[in-house]
């Protein structure tokens, strides 16, 4: 999805003007992108319009940068056609709040149930009760408590021989003796959505009266996960929706269609295995990375995770006014390098993955030992002010980091663009050629 619509985008973005019949393709090429990632197609009909609509109108037209502000309303949309607001779960002014998963078999109700307890022990310091509601599989249970155990959080199971309700029943009891914040319930999925599983449903529903109800689809089931979430949701009310596994190769549909048939939030994502592999879910944010402009946001909270707030807001003054040297050079790369893949990073800032050569972007950690190297090599003073940097110093640089002074020349020449470059994105310009070259 984000491929194609950064395409249409691409060649919008190069015209100084726009005319109507540039709205037309532009859409055209919407309308396809979107149907290819599956998008439902009544979603897809509505979406271009409203779009089509504001785009042809004079503001669009007569504004300065036409383009620009065609991207901005294709952003808007999307955002607006995802929810727009960052929907917060549900709680009971009195505890527990409950919160019972529903979906299909395989959809990801389990694995995120481990994951939500983690996530609001983690944020609220909560203290969940999982119970295990799929008497079905017994390996479904001992899932549940292997996740459990990880967590250090209880479950309530009563193994396979007694009724969900009744284990419903019971697990809730234990948790208002208990004095548990949350009560967490993982019920069986199918294969299909059949009456039994939803009679069951609407049994523990009556009987636990859950704050919210959540739907976990798959995203990678695309269409089918639009249809799925329509019957649960006539069945059940859904109160909110989780997509699962947006870590692999969905095409992004999903997410777009369910919100927008449904009427229910998307709350959180999946994206990944791991229990911490879950992200509270943003529209707009979503909408910036199906377009492609990446995830700025996600990306500094990232950051954030092991970083302090102090440092940042002093780097990021340091980049605005220039002052950025090789010390803060070398912090940063350290930095870069303890926060996971660093291609991952990169593809999420903004007009990254459209640079040239991106595909093939791979960072060498031999080539960052060897600038770290030429840093080390470098007097506390130079470090500081790397204008002093002329060539005897730089000769010196050389031989004392076993590197050619062709090297040397490189690396700082890099740097400068690099810095440059960071001013420029600090001061909101993101078009940013010689990023690839930073590291
Ligand atoms: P359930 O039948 O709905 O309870 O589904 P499970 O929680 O058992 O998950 C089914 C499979 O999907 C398991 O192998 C999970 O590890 C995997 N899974 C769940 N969520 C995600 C996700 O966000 N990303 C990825 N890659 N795999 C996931
Ligand atoms: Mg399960």
């Amino acid at each position: 999805l984000t491929d194609r619509l950064q395409q249409a985008m691409g060649k919008l973005r190069k015209k100084g003007k726009v005319t109507e019949a540039d709205v037309k393709e532009m859409m055209r090429e919407i309308r396809l992108a979107l149907l290819e990632a599956d998008v439902n197609l009544k979603v897809v009909k509505e979406f271009t319009k409203s779009v089509r609509e504001r785009a042809v109108g004079t503001e669009v037209l007569d504004s300065l940068s036409p383009a620009q502000q065609i991207v901005k309303i294709v952003n808007e949309e999307l955002t607006k056609t995802l929810g727009s607001e960052t929907v917060e779960l549900e709680k009971n002014p009195k505890i527990p709040t409950v919160i019972m998963m529903v979906g299909l078999q395989g959809a990801g109700k389990t694995t995120f149930t481990g994951k939500l307890a983690n996530h609001l022990k983690k944020t609220e310091n909560a203290r969940p009760l999982l119970i295990a509601g799929d008497v079905y599989r017994p390996a479904a249970i001992d899932q549940l408590k292997v996740l459990g155990q990880q967590l250090d959080v209880p479950v309530f199971d009563m193994g396979t021989e007694v009724s969900p309700v009744e284990i419903v029943r019971q697990g809730l009891e234990q948790a208002k003796e208990k004095k548990n914040d949350y009560v967490l319930i993982d019920t069986a999925g199918r294969l299909h959505v059949d009456e039994a599983l939803m009679n069951e449903l609407q049994e523990i529903k009556a009987l636990a009266q859950p704050n919210e109800i959540l739907l976990v689809v798959d995203a990678m089931t695309g269409q089918d996960a639009v249809n799925v979430a329509e019957s649960f949701n006539q069945q059940l009310g859904i109160t909110g929706v989780i997509i699962t596994k947006l870590d692999g190769d969905t095409r992004g549909g999903a997410a777009l269609s369910i919100r927008s048939i449904t009427g229910a939030p998307i709350k959180f994502t999946g994206t990944g295995e791991k229990l911490t592999d879950l992200e509270v879910f943003h529209p707009d944010r979503m909408a910036s990375r199906i377009l492609g402009m990446g995830d700025m946001l996600t990306l500094i909270e990232r950051a954030q995770q092991d970083y302090d707030e102090q440092k940042a807001e002093e780097l990021a003054k340091k980049m605005k006014e220039n002052s950025f040297d090789f010390n803060d050079f070398i912090e940063q790369l350290d930095q870069v390098m303890s926060m996971g893949p660093l291609e991952d990073l990169m593809k999420m800032i903004p007009g990254m993955n459209q640079m040239p050569g991106m595909e093939n972007f791979k960072v060498d950690p031999k080539d960052i030992a060897r600038k770290k190297a030429i840093v080390f090599s470098m007097t506390p003073a130079e470090r500081e002010n790397p204008d002093l940097l002329n060539p005897s110093r730089r000769r010196r640089i050389a031989a004392g980091s076993g590197n050619s002074v062709v090297e040397v020349n490189r690396m700082i020449k890099q740097f400068k663009e690099a810095r440059t470059m960071m001013k420029k994105m600090s001061n909101g310009n993101f078009d940013m050629p010689g990023m690839d070259q930073m590291f």
